[in-house]
């Protein structure tokens, strides 16, 4: 289910900054089409940026393991007795009695020495195995869903009502997301989605209001 919730967050993200983005510039007093051309240019920085920091992010963790993983192999063919003996204290401190323990570490490391100790001395599953370039394009994905959403609206609806629009639809569609969110990560839904309008109501609000005030000034 990590995909999914990333896909949800990323299109949340695309939704709250280009929605906020639109609000900003039409706050201003701006033609449509200089509020759609921000607004795109919005949804292709975010994308970017997301699937940049996505990459970066999942890639480190990836090298990160990738070390760790060799220098344990080293480490178990050189000295696999002390590895053992490491495995055994690990168990013990998690709460089995020592010949018990002992007799766990010398199993899994029978069975494969190299899986026992990635998962239990150095927290790596094999689901955790990070593939960069899917979760950069996912995210990227999600990402422009999310934003397109208040740029429809936005060449779909008259200027006069784009204000309430906008955030209504995109309020909208946070709440339904968020919920989603909350309850792919079993947490309380309603809790959810009044975190996620609030928050997102706030980034509107005030890019709005900054928009405005640079409208007078400007
Ligand atoms: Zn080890």
């Amino acid at each position: 289910m990590g995909w999914l919730r990333a896909a949800v967050l990323g299109a949340n993200d695309g939704i709250v900054s280009t929605s906020s983005l639109i609000l900003g510039v039409a706050a201003s007093h701006a033609t449509l089409s200089t509020i759609l051309i921000a607004g795109v240019a919005g949804l292709v920085s975010g994308a970017i940026s997301m699937a940049a920091g996505e990459y970066i992010s999942v890639q480190s963790q990836a090298d990160t393991e990738e070390a760790a993983l060799k220098l344990e192999s080293r480490e178990l063919k050189d000295d696999p007795e002390s590895e053992l003996q490491e495995l055994t204290e690990i168990y013990v401190g998690r709460g089995l009695e020592l010949p018990l323990a002992g007799q766990v570490a010398k199993q899994l490391m029978e069975h494969d020495a190299l899986q026992a100790h990635a998962r239990d001395e150095l927290g790596i599953t094999e689901t955790l195995s990070a593939r960069p370039l899917q979760a950069a394009f996912a995210s990227a994905c999600s990402f422009a869903i999310g934003a397109l959403l208040p740029l429809l609206v936005t060449t779909i609806v008259p200027m006069t009502y784009l204000f309430a629009l906008i955030a209504g639809t995109s309020l909208i569609f946070l709440a339904f997301l968020g919920g989603i969110a909350a309850h792919i990560g079993g947490a309380d839904i309603k809790k959810g989605i009044l975190r996620v309008t609030f928050w997102s109501a706030l980034a509107m609000g005030a890019t709005s209001i900054i928009g405005s005030l640079f409208g007078t000034v400007l």
